[in-house]
């Protein structure tokens, strides 16, 4: 058995591993693909001390350095179930095989919702985007729309105000969702328009990138047009949680609580990064939050011989 399982591999596996390994004790990682969302990500501007660098980069980058360590390396398998087991952890794989662990981490990650129209996969990376702190600044000066009136479409759109050129919102209920103050501070901002009861049906480019959306307008089933450098789609970040049972504490959107150590409420099982309650979802701060359980899990080890 292992002392410490990590399940899944992106940036706040990988950096568990890195943590667990250093203590010397046995650790493996399984998962689905080595990377993560990084994977999916071209330039990275604000991974602390790398100025620039591509997501594929990054993530070959920490899989050398999980490599330097003695950490079993198990990639193209997904977990399906995790269950504390006596004094074991067992994690099930989707091919059947179960692995045994004194602790484990987990590290499964999100997925941006997507809006599911024409365009979307097309443009990804490409003037289609998700995460404002990400890659809000390379639309600085242009008119980009946000997809999604919530809490993170509204944030998102107050935070692109400040940094690119127009801001339209676009939503597709005939009220916004968000908080009010946010809504009073979104409506404060001369860049921005607020489009309500609005179905986006299209997003458009050039071949190379995005130049507009075409949305139907639900109270008169017209379709309108705007010209547009980027799309920021925010309707959500799912949780990749969907295979964990309700033995471990989840909020109501599917995030696993996690105390201060990383430790969720099943003792030995603790989790890091996007799949995790954490306030905000990042490179460095899912790197931090895996080397927290790692320690989490260590001290653990050292108390529960
Ligand atoms: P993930 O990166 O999601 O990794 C989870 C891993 O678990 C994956 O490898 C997955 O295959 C695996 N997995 C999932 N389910 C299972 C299962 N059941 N069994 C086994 N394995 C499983 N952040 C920044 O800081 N800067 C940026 O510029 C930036 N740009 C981004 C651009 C895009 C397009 C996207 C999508 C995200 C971006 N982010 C950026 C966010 C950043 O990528 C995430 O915060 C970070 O990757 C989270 O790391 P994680 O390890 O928690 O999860």
């Amino acid at each position: 058995p292992f002392d410490v399982l990590i399940v899944g591999g992106g940036p706040a596996g990988g950096s568990a591993a890195i943590y667990a390994a250093r203590k010397g004790i046995r650790t493996g990682i399984v998962t689905d693909r080595f990377g993560g969302q990084i994977l999916d990500t071209s330039t990275i501007e604000n991974f602390i001390s790398v100025k620039e660098t591509q997501g594929d980069t990054l993530a070959s980058h920490i899989r050398d350095h999980v490599e330097r360590y003695n950490v079993d390396v198990m990639t193209a398998q997904k977990a399906k179930n995790i269950a504390k087991k006596d004094d074991y952890v067992e994690v099930e794989l989707e091919n059947g095989a179960v692995l045994k662990s004194k602790t484990a981490i987990i590290t499964t990650g999100a997925r941006w919702r997507n809006i599911g129209v024409p365009g979307e996969q097309e443009y990804k990376t490409k003037g289609v985007a998700y995460c404002p702190h990400c890659d809000g600044p390379l639309f600085e000066g242009k008119d980009v729309a946000v997809i999604g009136g919530g809490n993170s479409g509204v944030e998102a759109a107050i935070d692109l105000a400040g940094i690119v050129n127009h801001v339209t919102v676009i939503e597709f209920a005939d009220e916004l969702k968000a908080d009010a103050v946010l809504q009073d501070n979104l409506y404060s901002l001369k860049n921005v328009t607020v489009i309500k009861n609005a179905a986006t049906k299209e997003i458009h480019g050039d071949g190379t990138k995005v130049t507009g959306l075409t949305y139907t307008d639900r109270a008169t089933n017209e379709d309108k047009y705007i010209d547009l450098d980027g799309v920021f789609v925010q309707i959500g970040l799912v949780p990749n949680t969907e295979w964990i049972d309700d033995s471990i504490e989840k909020t109501r959107m599917g995030e696993i609580i996690v105390d201060k150590k990383g430790a969720t409420n099943v003792p030995g099982i603790f989790a890091a990064g996007d799949c995790t309650d954490s306030a905000f979802k990042q490179i460095i701060i899912s790197m931090g939050s895996g080397a927290t359980a790692a320690l989490g899990a260590f001290d653990y080890l050292m108390r529960n011989k």
